[in-house]
C-alpha cells in the first residue's frame, strides 16, 4: 500500500432537524474526512466521526486532528505497510482515541479493496447482499414522535429506536405503543439511569421493547450485569464497548444479549470485525450503530453489515434522514426498508466534491 499522500477535510453541515438526546442537541454536523492516495493514484476514503464536543465519547473534532497530524499520520509515514489490519497493531501503541483511529483505519481499507478491484464488503467477509434499514427518532415529546416514527414506516424502514431517560420514558413509550403496538421498536437511554432506578427500568418491560440500549454508566460492565438479572428487556451495550475485549467481558459477565458496533468507537473496522466474529460464535446478535454520520461513515457501516452476524436492522438510514444533500453520489438510499451492498470496488460510493467543497471549513494535505 505505496501512500503517496493524505488529505484531510473538516467539513461541517445543518442538520434537517435537531437531533436531540438528554445530553444535549446536535443542530450542526463538524467531520473529518480523510483521502488516503496511493502510488498507483487510487484513492480510498474515511471519515472521522468524533462530535464537536466530547458529550458522547471523550474524542472531539479538534482532538481527532491532533492525534491524526501529529501521531497515527507519522507512524504510517515511518512504518509501510501491506495491508490495513497492520495499521490497526501499529495504532495500539496510543492509548484509545478510536474515532482518530477508526477515520485513518476505514480509509486504508477503502484503499485496499479498491486497489483489489473488490467490494469492501467482500474484502471483510460480507454475506448479505442487501441490509435492513432502521432509523433513530431523537425527539423531546411522543407528538413529534409519533409524527416521525409515521413517516419513517411510510418510506419503509423497519426498526425504530427512540431516546428515553426518566423524564421521558413509561408514558412516552405508552403512546408509541398505543399507536404502534406491533412495531419492532427499542430504546436508548444513553446512560441516563443509575441501578437504583431499577423499579423504573423494570416497568419498561411492559413494551416487548427489541432492546434497551445502554441503560447505566457510559463505562459500566458490572452494573449493568445485575440489571440484565433484574429485567427481561435484553440490554444492548453501546458506549462501554470499546474493544474486543470489552465485548468479551460484557458477554462473558451476562451485561448484555446484544452488541451495537460502532466502527469509529472500537477504532475501525479490524476491531469490529472481531468483535462480530466474537458475538457470531457466540450466538449474539449484533447491530451497526449510526453516529448522524456523513455518506463515507455510512458507506463504511454498509459494508461492515453485510457480515452474517449483524440480524438486527441497524441505524443504517437512507441519506436524506439528516442532510440536504450528502458528500456521496449516488447517497445511500433505502428502498422497500432495504439498502443495497454495492458491488463496485471499495465502498462502492464516489465523494460528490461539489458539496464537498460547499461544505469545508479547513482542509491539509500531508505528502509522504
Ligand atoms: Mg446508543
Amino acid at each position: 500500500m505505496k501512500i503517496t499522500s493524505i488529505e484531510l477535510n473538516v467539513i461541517e453541515m445543518p442538520l434537517k432537524d435537531p437531533f436531540l438526546t438528554h445530553l444535549g442537541a446536535v443542530n450542526i454536523r463538524e467531520g473529518i474526512i480523510i483521502k488516503i492516495t496511493n502510488s498507483d493514484g487510487v484513492s480510498g476514503y474515511g471519515e472521522g466521526v468524533a462530535f464537536s464536543t466530547p458529550w458522547y465519547t471523550e474524542e472531539t473534532v479538534k482532538t481527532s486532528l491532533h492525534m491524526l497530524t501529529d501521531f497515527l499520520i507519522p507512524i504510517l509515514q515511518k512504518n509501510p505497510i501491506d495491508h490495513p489490519s497492520q495499521a490497526s497493531r501499529l495504532f495500539s501503541s496510543l492509548r484509545r482515541n478510536n474515532m482518530a483511529k477508526a477515520a485513518i483505519e476505514t480509509a486504508l481499507w477503502d484503499l485496499y479493496a479498491k486497489s483489489h478491484s473488490q467490494p469492501l464488503s467482500k474484502t471483510l467477509g460480507g454475506t448479505r447482499s442487501a441490509i435492513p434499514a432502521g432509523v433513530v427518532v431523537a425527539t423531546d415529546s411522543a407528538t413529534k414522535a409519533l409524527a416521525q416514527i409515521d413517516q419513517y414506516l411510510q418510506e419503509g424502514y423497519q426498526r425504530v429506536k427512540v431516546k428515553i431517560n426518566p423524564k421521558q420514558d413509561y408514558s412516552f413509550l405508552s403512546e408509541i405503543r398505543r399507536f404502534f403496538p406491533d412495531l419492532p421498536l427499542m430504546a436508548d437511554a444513553n446512560s441516563a439511569y443509575k441501578l437504583t432506578d431499577l423499579e423504573r427500568i423494570k416497568a419498561l418491560d411492559d413494551f416487548n421493547l427489541l432492546m434497551i440500549e445502554q441503560p447505566l454508566a457510559y463505562d459500566d460492565i458490572l452494573e449493568h450485569s445485575f440489571l440484565q438479572k433484574e429485567i427481561k428487556t435484553p440490554i444492548c451495550l453501546d458506549e462501554s464497548i470499546c474493544s474486543y475485549d470489552d465485548a468479551l467481558k460484557a458477554i462473558e459477565f451476562g451485561c448484555c444479549k446484544v452488541i451495537n458496533i460502532k466502527v469509529g468507537r472500537v477504532g475501525g473496522l479490524y476491531e469490529a470485525k472481531r468483535i462480530h466474529d466474537y458475538c457470531f460464535e457466540q450466538g449474539v446478535p449484533v447491530w451497526c450503530g449510526g453516529m448522524i454520520e456523513f455518506g463515507i461513515s455510512r458507506a463504511h457501516n454498509i459494508a461492515l453489515a453485510s457480515l452474517p452476524g449483524f440480524s438486527i436492522p441497524g441505524d443504517i438510514s437512507s441519506s436524506n434522514r439528516f442532510w440536504e444533500e450528502d458528500i456521496i453520489t449516488p447517497e445511500v438510499n433505502v428502498q422497500n426498508g432495504l439498502v443495497a451492498v454495492p458491488t463496485s470496488p471499495g465502498i462502492g460510493f464516489k465523494l460528490n466534491k461539489k458539496r464537498l467543497q460547499e461544505v469545508l471549513q479547513w482542509k491539509e494535505t500531508i505528502v509522504f
